[in-house]
């Protein structure tokens, strides 16, 4: 396993050369382990709607300059029938905090999915109550994306503040989605206003320690009507310390988050393709990455999931961007995957436990103790 002070050297280095033994090694990591294989998972932004005032987010509930939606349940079904026709394994279901996308509604919705389609269902709804979670997985949801945006709490509290009635912690939310039996991914802005190399090497580390199924990091992009976009919020380090928001910083930190989470499943995200729009996903792709997520959001909503202004893929319909990306993939001498494209666990290591898995490993612990005291055994 790398460790925290080399994660920060590969951070801090600048010579071409010598970065392209980081490139080649984290391709390399990426062909052992998880193959050649692209998986698309195709993308559907059912709400922008939130309840959050995320300061670098332009859906937080403060921007007053956006139209709003949520897409109807035949909206979505239309969408995944797309999915399902462009011959996607998974569709991600994305939004807003939204309380507008109700328990109960949104468990139908999943098991009318699952009940219609060999799909794999991934959520990326925000901090809802275990509850919710819990209704979702018994629904047939498969995973769930929660990214942790940085590991320095000073400044995620500072840029993501707790609600008065809703305290945001999402570090227990991921450990309580695994305990569900949900494949659980998150991941960082990369180039936060305020965020050092130190702890930016804290969060690659963190991705270790969390065992994260997925992994999705991304260039912060600044959004003018947000406080973090109008300069506010701000939070003082000197201009060495800072990291920046670029292109080849993503690609180290894609590069570094392979080789510490060799069988994730790592995209080659939009905020990477939009910062190069001619080359980014490939290079994504070739220095870690092994997923897209190709856009199936009707466009009269897309152009309004705005979370930061002119992101790439916004105007192409799902046919052209569906063609699009078999040729980038094909171009670099890679395919496209068929299946759900689930995380690949070696043979010799286990899956994580499921809800009812850690209820009878409580119950078998439980006997022992009694065992131990003497006691009747119970079953
Ligand atoms: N609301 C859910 C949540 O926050 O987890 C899911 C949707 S949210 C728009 C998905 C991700 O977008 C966030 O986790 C954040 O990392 C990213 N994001 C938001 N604003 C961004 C910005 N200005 N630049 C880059 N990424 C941004
Ligand atoms: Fe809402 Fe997610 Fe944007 Fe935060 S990042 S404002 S929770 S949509």
């Amino acid at each position: 396993m790398m460790k925290r002070d080399e994660i920060l050297h590969w951070l801090c280095e600048e010579d071409e050369r010598r970065l392209e033994t980081l490139w080649q090694l984290a391709d390399t990591v990426r062909k052992e382990n998880v193959g050649d294989k692209v998986h698309l998972r195709g993308l559907i932004e059912i709400s922008n709607h939130c309840i959050r005032q995320c300061g670098y987010c332009g859906l937080r509930l403060g921007n007053k300059e956006l139209e709003r939606y949520r897409m109807s349940e035949e909206e979505i079904m239309a969408c995944v029938g797309e999915a399902e026709r462009y011959g996607y394994g998974t569709v991600v279901l994305q939004s807003g905090e939204d309380y507008g996308i109700e328990t109960k509604w949104f468990a139908n919705l999943i098991r009318r999915i699952k009940g219609e389609t060999q799909l794999a269902v991934t959520l990326g709804l925000g901090e809802r109550p275990g509850g919710d979670l819990e209704t979702w997985h018994k629904a047939g949801a498969d995973r769930y994306l929660l990214r942790f945006e940085t590991s320095d709490e000073a400044l995620y509290h500072l840029i993501h503040p707790s609600l008065p009635e809703r305290k945001s912690n999402r570090l227990a939310i991921l450990k309580a989605l695994r305990k569900l039996g949900y494949e659980t991914g998150s991941g960082i802005m990369i180039g936060i206003p305020g965020q050092t190399y130190t702890s930016l090497a804290r969060d690659i580390d963190l991705f270790h320690r969390l065992d994260l199924d997925m992994i999705g990091v991304g260039p912060y992009i600044s959004h003018p009507h947000t406080p973090l976009g109008q300069g506010d919020w701000k939070r003082m380090i000197s201009k060495d310390e800072q990291v920046p928001n670029t292109e080849e910083m993503t690609y180290k930190v894609i590069a570094l988050a392979r080789i510490v989470c060799p069988e994730a499943n790592i995209p080659s995200t939009t905020a990477l393709a939009t910062i190069n729009r001619d080359h980014g996903r490939e290079l994504g792709l070739m220095r870690g990455a092994n997923v897209v997520m190709p856009n199936l959001t009707p466009m009269k909503y897309r152009v309004k999931y705005e979370i930061y202004p002119s992101k790439a893929c916004i105007t192409e319909i799902p046919s052209d961007c569906h063609s699009c990306l078999h040729h980038r993939i094909q171009s670099i001498g890679r395919r496209v995957g068929a299946g759900r494209g689930d995380r690949i666990h070696p043979p010799g290591s286990k899956p994580p436990l499921s809800v009812r898995d850690q209820n009878i490993l409580d119950l078998i612990k439980k006997n022992e103790n009694n065992k131990l005291r003497g006691s009747k055994i119970i079953g």
